[in-house]
C-alpha cells in the first residue's frame, strides 16, 4: 500500500484551482495526469524580469519591470482602437496598451493613483513609451512575494506559461515533507539538499546555470530517479530468481547433429555465446542473459543452439519475436534444421486460430512440442507448457521496458535469453537490464563483403530505377523500402503501393509488395516469392526492418531516407550484406536536407559499425529515444539525462546493490524512505516481491 503521505501527489491535476478538464488534458499532454507529473516537469528556461529601470531609462525593445503610478484609463473611440492605461513615474509617462481588453478586469487591476510593478517589452511608439499587453502586473505592496525571474516550461498549444506556472505553484504548495532516503554522507558530500527543497529550487531557477543538469538540485533529483530505477531492477532481478531452477544438463550430441547440416562454420563469437549459455543452463541459478550482436551477426543460430540444448536436457523452449513475418521465418529455419533430429517445433501467433491453435496448445501441455516460436501471443493466458526450460526474446529493443519486466515476471523460474541488434552502449544496458549477463557477437560471419552506402537525391530516382533494372538483369535481388504513410495518404493508397505500381510498370511480374496492412498469409507469400527468386524486387514498408533474412538479397533502396532515424536506417541496411555477394545501400533523400538528417546520412555513408552508429545516434538524439520511449510513449527518465548524469547512474547502481545487501526486503527505517522513493517513481511492481516488514 502506498504511504498516505504521498496521496496528494497522486491526485489528478484537476484538484488544482482553475484547472478544468480542458486544461487538464493539455497539462496531461505535456507532463502527465497527476500532480506528481507536474513535479517532474522542470523548466527549460527562464525569463529574467529583474531589470528595473525608470521610464526614462527604459530602452526600446527591452524587457523591463517598471514601478509606476496609474495616471488614467483612456477608452478608445472605436472598438478597433486599443484601450490605453497611462502610467507615470518621476521621469516620464508609460502607456500600457491593450487590444480587445476585458474592461472590467483592467479597471479592477489597475486602479488610478495606485503604484504597480508592470513588466513586459518596452517599445518606443510615436515618441511614447509603451508596453503592449504587459506580462505581469503586481501592486507595489506585493512586490516582495513576486519572482522577477520566471521559469519557462515546455508547453503545448493552448497552454499558456501562466497556466503551467500556476499549476506547478499549486503543486509545490502541496508537496509533503518526506523522510530522507539517501545516506546523509552522500547528501553532505555532494552539497545536496533535501528532496522538497531541491524540487522547489529546480522549479524556481534564478540563473541560466541553475537550469543546467549539473545544478545540485537537478543532480539530486536525477539521482533519486536513477536510484529508484536501479533498486527496482535489482529487486525484480533478485526476487524473481528462485534458487530452485533445475539445472539443464545437455549431452551436446543433439546440437552436434543439428549443426552438422549447417552450410557454414560458426564464428568464434557465436561459439563462445553458445558456451556461455550452456554453462548458465547447467547452473542452478536462473539464467538472464543478453545477447548483443549487430544485424546479420548470426544471433538466430545462437538461439537455436540454446533451444536444442534445452530440448536435449528434456525440457521445452520458446522463442518470442515482435512480428509475425519474423516468427514464420524463424520457424522455417528451425524446422528445416531440426526435423531430421526428431525435434518438433510449432508456430503460435495471433493468426493461428481454431482447431490448429487448440491442437498446438494441447501438444504444448502434453510435451509433444519441443520448440514454440511466436509473437507475444506466446505468453498469453491459456498457453501452458509441460516443462518450459528457456524463453528467448528476439529483437528485444522492439518490446518496451515494461513488456520486458512483465515477461521476466512470467518466467520466474525459467531461463531467459534476450537478443538485440540495437547495440546499446554499456551504460544504458545497465539501466535497462540491471546486472544482466551479456554475451556479444562482434565477429561477422566469414566471407561477408562490406556494404557500399551512397546518398542520392530523389530527383535522380529514374537513374536509380535504371540501375536497379541493370542489377536485376545481372541476377541480383533488391529491397525497395518506402516510409510509412501519413494518415491522409491512406485513402489514396500507400507510398509503397504507388512505388510498387510504378516499378511493376517498368519491370513486370518480378516485383513484389509487402506492407503492414496485408494479412499474415499475404506477407508470408510475398517473402516466400522473394526468397525463392520468383520476385527480384520487393517493395516494402519498414515491416522488413526487423530480422528479415533473405541472404541473397544484396541491394536495398531506402526512399525518403531523411525521414528515418539512424538506428532504423542501420537496421534496414542490415537486410543486405548477408551473403557472399557485394551489397549496396542507396539512400534516396528529398532535398534540401535538414541538419540532423544530413548528419544521419553522413554517418550511414561513413560507417557500417552498429556500435559506432549507436553512439552517434545517442549524440544526435539524446538517450530518451534510444531507451525505447518510442514504444512506451513515455520518456524512460523524466529527471535524469544520461547524456549528463552517467556518473550518477554508476553510483546509483552501486548504492542500490549495497542497500539490498544490507536490507534485502527493505524493512529498516531508512528503507521505509526508500520504499517511498520507489512509489514516487512508480515502481510499485517491484515492491510486490518484497516480503512485508
Ligand atoms: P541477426 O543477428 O541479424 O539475427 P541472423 O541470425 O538472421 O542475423 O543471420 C544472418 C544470416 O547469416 C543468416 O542468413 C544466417 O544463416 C547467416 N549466418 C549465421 N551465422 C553464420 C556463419 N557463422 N557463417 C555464415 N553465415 C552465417
Ligand atoms: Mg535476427
Amino acid at each position: 500500500m502506498r504511504p498516505s503521505i504521498l496521496n496528494p501527489l497522486f491526485s489528478s491535476v484537476t484538484v488544482l484551482p482553475g484547472v478544468g478538464p480542458r486544461m487538464a488534458a493539455r497539462l496531461e499532454k505535456v507532463a502527465g495526469p497527476l500532480l506528481l507529473d507536474l513535479c517532474w516537469h522542470l523548466p527549460s528556461g527562464i525569463i529574467d524580469r529583474s531589470h528595473q529601470p525608470t521610464i526614462a531609462e527604459a530602452k526600446d525593445d527591452e524587457l523591463a519591470t517598471l514601478t509606476v503610478t496609474v495616471d488614467q484609463h483612456i477608452e478608445p473611440r472605436t472598438r478597433k482602437l486599443p484601450y490605453k492605461v497611462r502610467c507615470r513615474d518621476d521621469t516620464g509617462f508609460l502607456t500600457l496598451t491593450y487590444f480587445h481588453p476585458q474592461k472590467d478586469y483592467l479597471i479592477r487591476t489597475l486602479e488610478p493613483e495606485k503604484r504597480y510593478l508592470v513588466s513586459g517589452r518596452v517599445q518606443d511608439y510615436r515618441g511614447e513609451k509603451q508596453i503592449v499587453h504587459p506580462d505581469l502586473i503586481v501592486p507595489e505592496e506585493k512586490q516582495d512575494e513576486t519572482n522577477l525571474i520566471q521559469p519557462v516550461y515546455p508547453s503545448t498549444e493552448g497552454l499558456f506559461q501562466k497556466t503551467i506556472a500556476k499549476a506547478i505553484e499549486g503543486t509545490l504548495e502541496a508537496l509533503p515533507e518526506l523522510p530522507e532516503w539517501h545516506d546523509q554522507t552522500v547528501i553532505d558530500s555532494r552539497g545536496w539538499r533535501e528532496w522538497r527543497a531541491s524540487l522547489v529550487h529546480a522549479h524556481t531557477p534564478k540563473t541560466e546555470a541553475e537550469l543546467s543538469p549539473a545544478d545540485p538540485a537537478r543532480h539530486r533529483l536525477a539521482y533519486d530517479e536513477l536510484l529508484a530505477n536501479q533498486l527496482a531492477l535489482m529487486i525484480i532481478r533478485e526476487h524473481a530468481q528462485p534458487l530452485d531452477v533445475r539445472p539443464i544438463k545437455t549431452r551436446g550430441s543433439l546440437l552436434a547433429k543439428v549443426f552438422k547440416q549447417l552450410p557454414f562454420e560458426l564464428t568464434g563469437d557465436q561459439r563462445q555465446a553458445i558456451r556461455d549459455i550452456r554453462l548458465d543452463l547447467a547452473d542452478p541459478r536462473q539464467m538472464t542473459r543478453l545477447l548483443q550482436g549487430d544485424v546479420g551477426s548470426g544471433k538466430t543460430m545462437v538461439a537455436l543452439a540454446a533451444m536444442v540444448d534445452v530440448v536435449d536436457g528434456g525440457r521445452q523452449a520458446a522463442l518470442m519475436v515482435p512480428t509475425e513475418i519474423l516468427a514464420r521465418q524463424h520457424i522455417e529455419t528451425i524446422t528445416s534444421l531440426t526435423l531430421e533430429s526428431g525435434l518438433r517445433s510449432a508456430l503460435l501467433t495471433g493468426s493461428v486460430k481454431g482447431k490448429e491453435r487448440k491442437e498446438i496448445l494441447e501438444d504444448l501441455e502434453n510435451g509433444s512440442i519441443d520448440i514454440l516460436v511466436g509473437t507475444h501471443a506466446l505468453f498469453q493466458e491459456g498457453v501452458k507448457f509441460r516443462d518450459l526450460g528457456i524463453a528467448i526474446v528476439d529483437e528485444q529493443h522492439r518490446f518496451g521496458v515494461h513488456q520486458r519486466l512483465r515477461l521476466s515476471e512470467k518466467g520466474r523460474s525459467i531461463n531467459m535469453l534476450v537478443m538485440t541488434a540495437t547495440p546499446i552502449p554499456r551504460t544504458l544496458a545497465l539501466t535497462l537490464y540491471g546486472d544482466m549477463d551479456v554475451s556479444r557477437i562482434e565477429e561477422k560471419p566469414a566471407g561477408r563483403k562490406p556494404i557500399t552506402t551512397s546518398a542520392v537525391p530523389l530527383e535522380r530516382i529514374e537513374d536509380v530505377v535504371a540501375s536497379v533494372g541493370k542489377s536485376v538483369a545481372d541476377g541480383n535481388a533488391v529491397y525497395w523500402v518506402c516510409p510509412l504513410v501519413e494518415e491522409s495518404d491512406v485513402i489514396t493508397g500507400t507510398a509503397a503501393e504507388t512505388r510498387f505500381n510504378h516499378l511493376k510498370s517498368v519491370f513486370g511480374p518480378s516485383v513484389g509488395l509487402m506492407h503492414g496492412r496485408l494479412s499474415a498469409e499475404e506477407k508470408d507469400a510475398a517473402i516466400r516469392a522473394f526468397r525463392s527468386g520468383e520476385t527480384q524486387i520487393l517493395v516494402a514498408t519498414t515491416v522488413i526492418e526487423v530480422g528479415v533474412d533473405v541472404p541473397h538479397a544484396n541491394i536495398i533502396v531506402i526512399e525518403h531516407a531523411e525521414r528515418f532515424g539512424l538506428a532504423q536506417l542501420h537496421q534496414l541496411r542490415g537486410r543486405v550484406g548477408r551473403g557472399s555477394k557485394a551489397s549496396s545501400c542507396l539512400l534516396l533523400y528529398k532535398s534540401p536536407l535538414g541538419d540532423t538528417a544530413k548528419r544521419r546520412l553522413d554517418v550511414m555513408r561513413r560507417s557500417n559499425d552498429g556500435f559506432l552508429i549507436a553512439e552517434e545516434d545517442l549524440k544526435i538524439r539524446g538517450t530518451g529515444d534510444v531507451l525505447g520511449s518510442r514504444q512506451s510513449g513515455q520518456p524512460f527518465f523524466r529527471l535524469a539525462s544520461l547524456d549528463h548524469h552517467l556518473e550518477l547512474l554508476q553510483m546509483a547502481s552501486d548504492d542500490a546493490r549495497l542497500i539490498l545487501q544490507r536490507d534485502p526486503n527493505l524493512t529498516s527505517e531508512r528503507s521505509q524512505a526508500l520504499r517511498m522513493l520507489l512509489y514516487l517513481f512508480r515502481h510499485d511492481e517491484s515492491m510486490k516481491y518484497l516480503r512485508s516488514g
